[in-house]
């Protein structure tokens, strides 16, 4: 079949049609759990009640009016934000690479606006995913993405992640920030050693550059926390947030302190779209929810659970797992067995897993997964685990 789809995806031959909590149906009306949630997207699940509520009732009335005017929903979403973490004031964007892009213009723009235009470069690290904007993809460093799209935005230097040894030495008098995933996602789910994020705090202190993480993914209850951050109890000046801010409905903040934001001035920069009156209704909602300390305590028990279980299958299944990684409800299977057959066989036998690097399945179900949906999914990784051929396809 032609697609006038510009074909810049490797697609699944399935479609669907709709979808309740951590169920999808197919154009066939098959079942699927879905422990991929659109990448981490959909925390609430499909069709949460509280949301498409918040979204029919704000449809309703106005969907965009621009940053022309004042906006309540923006004053109320970042006063939550800021409220909910160190933050002071938030940009909101539409996607994660927006959220990035407006980090990286706040990095520079700081110590630009306070003299020191010299420092503009941004250390970062290899095996991240910020996003596939120019700038973003720079950030990132992967030579497979940049890749026939002509000169590399200059001004991004990489660390291999967890060397905090080679970060140290790249941070120099030209440094004006370091980013970084607390979590990699698209990387494989790497979870570093919490010494890593502290020693990068430290050293952000000690040069006067600013520490800021990318947790698109990670933050936002993924991890059982609000913030990944909090895990190890490091603090940033910055924080990029998209995925699930809008459970699905495009949405992204730039999270920042007062004092790192000091040269974001009006005209600084903008979005048409970024913070509009839609985003802004599911977005409370969703931090609404998310917040709360019984539902993130929820996600931090049924990740445990579902790690134990992970860890079973595993330590019975070597030809197909080799490891387990993550914490909560965001973990990873390394696949011992060719990857792309594990994700389709899962795929073929009901339930939903995302692919990563290195290797790796992400398992990123709804964070409102009840016990035996993790229970059906075991059930499921089981038996496919069971009929995979002991030597590699
Ligand atoms: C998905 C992701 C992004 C990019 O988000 P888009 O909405 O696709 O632009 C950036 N950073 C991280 C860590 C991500 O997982």
């Amino acid at each position: 079949m032609t697609s006038a789809v510009m074909p810049t995806y490797a697609r699944a031959p399935v479609a669907f049609v709709s979808g309740e909590g951590c169920r999808l149906v197919d154009t066939e009306g098959r079942r699927y759990l879905d422990f991929g949630a659109g990448i981490a997207v959909c925390g609430l699940g499909h069709a949460h009640p509280k949301l498409v509520a918040a979204l029919t009732e704000q449809a309703g009335r106005l969907w965009h009016t621009s940053n022309l005017y004042q906006i309540e929903g923006q004053e109320k979403v970042a006063a939550k934000l800021a409220a909910l973490s160190f933050g002071d004031v938030v940009f909101f964007g539409n996607s994660g690479a927006e959220a990035n892009e407006c980090a990286i213009k706040l990095a520079r723009k700081y110590h630009s606006s306070a003299g020191r235009p010299e420092r503009w470069r941004i250390l970062a690290f290899e095996g991240s995913f910020h996003g596939r904007t120019l700038a973003t993809l720079a950030a990132a460093g992967n030579p497979k993405n940049l890749e026939d799209f002509g000169p590399v935005v200059p001004g991004f230097d990489h660390a291999p992640y967890g060397d905090l040894d080679r970060a140290e030495a790249l941070v120099g008098p030209d440094t004006a920030a370091i980013l970084v995933e607390p979590i990699q996602g698209e990387g494989g789910i790497r979870v570093p050693d919490p010494e890593f994020l502290k020693g990068l705090r430290a050293l952000a202190d000690r040069l006067g550059v600013l520490l800021m993480f990318d947790e698109v993914q990670c933050g936002l209850g993924r991890t059982g926390r609000l913030f990944a951050h909090e895990r190890i109890g490091v603090v940033p000046d910055v924080m990029s947030l998209a995925k699930t801010l809008g459970g699905g409905l495009p949405v992204a903040a730039c999270v920042a302190t007062s004092k790192a934001a000091s040269g974001m001035t009006a005209g600084s920069h903008a979005s048409t779209f970024g913070g509009n009156l839609l985003a802004m209704a599911v977005a409370a909602a969703v931090l609404d929810i998310i917040a709360e300390p019984a539902f993130l305590a929820s996600v931090a028990r049924k990740g445990e659970k579902l790690a134990a279980g992970l860890d079973g299958l595993v330590a019975r299944h070597r030809h197909v797992f080799e490891s387990r990684r993550g914490v909560g409800l965001m973990l990873g299977l390394r696949c011992a067995a060719p990857q792309a057959e594990v994700v389709e066989r899962l795929r073929s036998a009901g339930l939903l897993v995302v692919p990563a690097q290195d290797q790796v399945v992400r398992l990123l179900p709804p964070l409102i997964v009840d016990e035996q949906e993790i229970d059906e999914a075991l059930l499921i990784l089981e038996s496919v685990a069971r009929a995979m051929p002991a030597k590699a396809a």
